[in-house]
Formats: C-alpha cells, sequence, structure tokens
C-alpha cells in the first residue's frame, strides 16, 4: 500500500533497523524493487530524483505507474514514492501529483532561506499527511569534484531544520553520492552522534550507500540512521548482467533479442542487489 515514510521511519529508529531507498528509473526498476521487498517483508522507499521524472514522463506517470503495480503484483508491504533531492518548485509538483513523500534539498541556500522554505513545505506536507525529508550539509559527489571527505553538516544546523517539524533528515558525514574514491576518509561518527543527541528522536538519513563497508552501515544505524539511500549500486549490477548477457551473445540466440528476455538478467541482478541491502539495513520481515 502506498503510504507517507513517517510510520515506517519512526518505528524503524525504535527498532534500530534501517528502510532503504532505492531510486527507480523506469518499470523495470520499479518491479524489481516493490516485488523483493513484498518477498522479504519489508517497508520500502521508491525514490524518484528529478531527472528520473522527467525521462519517466513525469511524476504523475510514476504515480500511475506504481499504484498500477502495488494492485497488480499485490504489494502488502508499506511503500513510499519519495522525491529525492526536489527543488522547492519540484517537491510542488510532486506533491500534487500523488507522490506520499518528498525531499526538498535547500542545502545549497544559505541557512536562514533553506528554514523558511522547508518550514513552508512541512506546513504543506504534514496538512496532506506526506514525509518530508530535509539536508543540511550538501552531500558530495564525484561531478562536483568533490574528492576524500565530503561535506560535514553542523549539528547545530541540524537540530534547526529538524525543529521545523521535519519527518526524517539527511545530514552530510562524509558520504558521498556515486563510487567512492580510493582515499575516502570514512563516515564522520563523532559528528553523527553529535547530531543524533541533537535531534532526539528523528529519523537521520544517509545519502550515498553504494560501497560504503557493512561495518559502517551497521555503526551509523546503530547512532540513528532510519534511511539509506541507494541508487548507483543497482545500476551497476543492471549494467553488468545486461553486459554479460550481450557479450554471451543471448540475444542472437532465437528470441533472445524480445526487449522482456534481454532486460530479465538486469531486473534478476538488482532484486539480487536490493536483498543484499535489505538484509545489511535489518527491515526484513518488519512490514
Ligand atoms: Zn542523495
Amino acid at each position: 500500500m502506498l503510504v507517507s515514510a513517517k510510520e515506517m521511519l519512526n518505528k524503524a529508529k525504535a527498532g534500530h533497523y534501517a528502510v532503504g531507498q532505492f531510486n527507480i528509473n523506469n518499470l523495470e526498476w520499479a518491479k524489481a524493487i516493490l516485488l523483493t521487498a513484498e518477498e522479504m517483508k519489508s517497508p520500502v522507499i521508491l525514490g524518484v530524483s528529478e531527472g528520473a521524472g522527467k525521462y519517466m514522463c513525469g511524476y504523475k506517470t510514476i504515480v500511475g505507474m506504481v499504484k498500477g503495480m502495488i494492485e497488480g503484483l499485490g504489494i502488502t508491504v508499506p511503500v513510499a514514492i519519495h522525491l529525492d533531492h526536489g527543488s522547492y518548485e519540484g517537491a510542488y509538483k510532486c506533491i500534487e501529483a500523488g507522490f506520499s513523500s518528498v525531499m526538498f534539498d535547500g542545502s545549497h541556500y544559505p541557512i536562514e532561506e533553506n528554514i523558511a522554505k522547508t518550514k513552508e513545505l512541512v506546513a504543506v506536507c504534514n496538512e496532506k499527511g506526506l514525509s518530508i525529508e530535509a539536508e543540511v550539509g550538501s552531500i558530495g559527489g564525484e561531478e562536483d569534484g568533490v574528492i576524500g571527505g565530503g561535506e560535514v553538516a553542523s549539528p547545530d544546523e541540524c537540530k534547526m531544520i529538524a525543529d521545523l517539524g521535519v519527518t526524517m533528515l539527511a545530514a552530510g558525514i562524509g558520504n558521498i553520492h556515486g563510487k567512492y574514491p580510493a582515499n575516502w576518509t570514512g563516515l564522520n561518527f563523532e559528528v553523527l552522534a553529535k547530531i543524533s543527541e541533537k535531534v532526539g528522536d528523528m529519523p537521520l538519513v544517509l545519502h550515498g550507500g553504494t560501497g560504503i563497508p557493512e561495518d559502517m552501515i551497521k555503526k551509523a544505524i546503530s547512532l540513528g540512521v532510519s534511511k539509506i539511500n541507494v541508487n548507483t549500486e543497482c545500476q551497476l549490477s543492471f549494467a553488468a548482467a545486461t553486459r554479460k548477457y550481450i557479450e554471451a551473445g543471448k540475444d542472437l540466440e532465437g528470441k533472445g533479442f524480445d526487449p522482456r528476455k534481454l532486460l530479465a538478467p538486469g531486473v534478476e541482478a538488482i532484486k539480487a542487489t536490493v536483498r543484499e541491502k535489505i538484509e545489511l539495513f535489518g527491515s526484513a520481515g518488519k512490514a
């Protein structure tokens, strides 16, 4: 069923596990993630970036597709459709289109403006029963030329944003998007512990979940991280499985060119990645 992320994340925080946000790109992605979450009886969050929203022909297409899948595949676990790194305008578009959750990434605004815009969106989301994620201390990535540490959020700024009534808070703790460089210095647990202490019960979000070592993931969960975003890892496993199929010449055998056959190994690879993450995050059986 389509729900906001509020209840599932509050439960996760109290139960010391994390719910995965898996970003979707098309029908195959959404289907693979929903089926795996159902199989493992895990709550799940489908992440949609603004770019992916455009690619999938708009937010309404996505809501229609996911709602149809929930019904058609008999999905009973809680599912949230969540805007990932939304702009101010993007957040409003998703709210209107029927998303159950949005992230407003105001981390590039001065803190005062981030606060004003977040406050306004919190009021709208509260009224409609949607969850809202805010971000403090921007999360780096290869595309920003960030190598090494990544940005670290100020615990006091985290407290200021948490007090606005957001559902969950993303804080930079040295995590970055995409593949981690060889000289990455790891997550900053000292800052994470301080943020956790300041924000109390507020579920924390860890972006850039691809390539963070398992022990660091577990430690982050123990320090209050209740939502972990996974995107690149599914893309890498999908690409590797598809490459293997083509390189083995399977598309040239019989009806191997049929897209439903050609994309099947990639779908299975996404499922395997999602399964692995749900196990690691501890959300299996929590739906
Ligand atoms: Zn992110």
